[in-house]
């Protein structure tokens, strides 16, 4: 088993120990298995609430809200165990991620005190409706509109698909068109939704191994409060951006298959050596990586949302996991049912490149980078 340790970084240390612990009880439990993916696909709220109960939600959030006003290099430490180890984490992950940190750094002062307790208990389930069937690539596309009503709430109406967890969630984030725009990208806002409020209903989209995490949802005007508008109205798109530097920038995009690297370097003991060069390439890769996720963190803690190192980490992230668990499948010489590790791998493994942005936008990200002469 390799050693994460955060360098000489005492701090991060200590968070990244505590989690292990947990988790290591959990697992030697038998509370879960490690799976591949399970960040998407683990959905364990009891597991979410024992992370809660131990301040491990919310680490980087502001005291006054909760939070344990940690940096983000010690949330990495904390996510990094979390995954390699395979934990289900599903169920607090998105709120954690980008909706807790887009809630404090856009919402309103109301829209904190009513959103961010739960959040941090992990009582509440987020999901993100961001893409629709016309609007993928090109998010700022999207058709669902958001209409002001006489009153003051919105009315939301419109279809989003590929919205993992959806069935299960307790509020939606979604990305609607308020206000008619020459430039598509002006007139976008961010909203909060009940999933319980009249007018949603949730139908599920199997993915190609008949497992059901996706969903579509419809939207046939809901009542949304006006304070549930998170931000300035028509400043979404500025907002969804910085958002998803906090969902592309994270380990998930390295990590979401280590469970199969621990499984090689057990396996190898015993196994064929023309495997070894191969496994070491990978394991330097996973340490440059690492520390790509560690400058990105870095800069998150400097207050930037930074966009193009996120997209970066996320395409060569990508790339690393293709080989990691094309590297097991021949490690592993054929047994790749769908109970094994490899088998949960190998059928997660299509949406690597596209979740979260595909990897041909995330370079034409990283081309426009500013060249600094
Ligand atoms: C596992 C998984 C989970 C997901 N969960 C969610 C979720 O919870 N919420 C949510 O909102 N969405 C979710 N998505 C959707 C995801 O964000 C979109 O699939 C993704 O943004 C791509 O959009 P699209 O599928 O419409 O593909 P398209 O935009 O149609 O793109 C298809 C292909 O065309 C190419 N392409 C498109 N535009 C360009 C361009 N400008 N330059 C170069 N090439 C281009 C790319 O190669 C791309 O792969 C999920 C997707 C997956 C696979």
């Amino acid at each position: 088993m390799l050693d994460f340790a955060t360098g000489r970084d005492d701090a991060a240390n200590e968070v990244r120990l505590r989690v292990r612990e947990l988790v290591e009880s959990w697992k030697s439990a038998g509370r879960f298995e490690p799976r591949p993916d399970n960040w998407m696909r683990g959905f364990d709220p009891e597991f979410s609430a024992a992370l809660a109960e131990q301040g491990l939600i919310g680490l980087t959030w502001p005291v006054e809200y909760g939070g344990a006003g940690r940096r983000n290099v010690d949330r990495l430490a904390a996510t990094e165990e979390l995954l390699r180890a395979g934990a289900p984490v599903a169920a607090h992950w998105m709120a954690d991620r980008q909706i807790g940190p887009a809630v404090l750094r856009h919402g309103s002062e109301e829209l904190r005190r009513e959103l961010l307790p739960d959040m941090l208990a992990a009582k509440s389930v987020y999901c993100l409706g961001m893409s629709e069937p016309e609007a993928g690539s090109d998010l700022a596309a999207v058709r669902t509109t958001g209409r002001e009503a006489p009153d003051g709430t919105f009315v939301i109406r419109g279809r989003k698909v590929w919205t993992t967890n959806a069935h299960r969630a307790s509020h939606i984030y979604v990305l609607a068109r308020t206000d008619p725009a020459e430039r598509k990208h002006d007139g976008l806002s961010e909203f909060i939704i009940d999933m319980t409020s009249p007018g949603i209903s949730v139908s599920p989209i199997p993915d190609l191994a008949g497992q059901h995490h996706f969903n579509e949802v419809v939207f046939d005007d809901v009542v949304v409060p006006a304070h549930r508008i998170v931000g300035r109205r028509g400043n979404g798109w500025k907002q969804v951006v910085e958002q998803l530097s906090f969902e592309r920038g994270g380990p998930e995009r390295v990590l979401s298959s280590y469970p199969l690297l621990d499984q090689i370097l057990a396996d190898n003991k015993t196994a064929d050596e023309s495997f070894d060069e191969e496994i070491g390439r990978i394991v330097a890769r996973l340490a440059v990586l690492r520390r790509l996720a560690n400058r990105v963190a870095r800069r998150m803690d400097e207050g930037a949302a930074p966009v193009q190192e996120a997209a970066t980490l996320k395409l060569l992230g990508n790339g690393f996991e293709q080989d990691l668990v094309d590297l097991a499948r021949r490690v592993s010489a054929g047994s790749v049912g769908p109970d094994t590790l490899v088998g949960q791998a190998l059928m997660a493994m299509p949406g690597f490149t596209i979740r979260g942005g595909a990897a041909d936008v995330m370079l034409s990200l990283i081309a426009r980078q500013e060249v600094v002469a």
